[in-house]
């Protein structure tokens, strides 16, 4: 197991005793009733076993990005236990993420899991060389050896198709494929346990989110990092991962083998949503 989510919960807001009981899938509202709360992730249950490929689907509001924001701690849950391999405690005991101090957490960021976000500027710092961002996950991640840092951004810049005699240019002189290339290659130029994918093609031209979503497979494939992927397309999903939840007002409302899921769904929201109904 290399990530293992128990009863996980974000609220916005005040928390009160009936946020979590008085919203979610079956009463179709994530707002609290009683402190007008608005529930993002709602007792959520998710485990990820090593090399696998996990996709989250639903509408905008269901949760899925925020559970994504949650594992990465670019937003801190509410309630909960995240386990992730190899953060533990000095005795070797599994330790929950969410007690991290400020040296864990970046271990957890730039060592065990790397994201790609939607919006290239979320994942890169412009203000640095296409192999600068590189160079600062890889420094992060702990590795200060020059010709190594440099070895390894020629490495992942050649890998993403990005022709390393721009290492040097600065991501707003490349397109909106290559701004998620270089993401790609600064994401997994820390070798993580885990990559999250945050919706990593929408916006792009068909053409290019093609080849894109080829690349991320190929690699993953290659490498054998654990994945999560958000994405409100379900081609998207069905092209990368092998297991698929659906989330409805900040819960998991159906789990399955991704073709189970999209060509039988079970659960009568999943079946709207293959449908393309809502
Ligand atoms: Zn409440």
């Amino acid at each position: 197991m290399i990530l293992d989510m128990k009863n996980v919960s974000k609220v916005f807001g005040r928390f009160c005793p009936k946020c979590l009981e008085e919203t979610g899938a079956n009463v179709n509202s994530s707002i609290c009733p009683s402190c007008k709360s608005v529930v993002g992730v709602n007792n959520v249950n998710l485990t990820l076993s090593q090399g696998e490929v996990l996709g989250i689907v639903g509408e905008s509001g269901s949760g899925k990005s925020t559970l994504l924001q949650l594992i990465y701690q670019d937003q801190k849950a509410s309630l909960g236990d995240i386990f992730v391999k190899d953060f533990v405690d000095k005795e070797g005991n599994r330790k929950n993420i969410l007690d991290a101090n400020l040296n864990e957490l970046s271990y957890l960021r730039n060592s065990l899991m790397s994201m790609i976000y939607q919006n290239p500027r979320l994942g890169l710092n412009y203000k640095f060389s296409a192999g600068g961002n590189i160079a600062e996950k890889v420094i992060m991640s702990g590795n200060k050896k020059y010709d190594e840092i440099r070895k390894r951004a020629l490495y992942f810049l050649e890998k993403t198709e990005i022709p390393v005699s721009r290492i040097d240019d600065y991501p707003e002189y490349f397109s909106g494929g290559q701004q998620q290339r270089i993401q790609i290659s600064k994401a997994l130029s820390s070798n993580p346990k885990i990559l999250l994918l945050d919706e990593p093609t929408t916006g792009l031209d068909l053409s290019v989110q093609a080849k894109i979503l080829d690349l991320i497979k190929e690699l993953q494939h290659e490498i054998g990092f654990a994945m999560i992927v958000v994405s409100h397309d379900l081609g998207v999903i069905k092209h990368l991962t092998d297991i698929t939840v659906v989330m409805k007002n900040g819960q998991i409302v159906e789990r399955g083998l991704t073709d189970q899921v999209l060509e039988d769904p079970q659960h009568s929201y999943t079946q709207l949503l293959v449908s393309s109904i809502l």
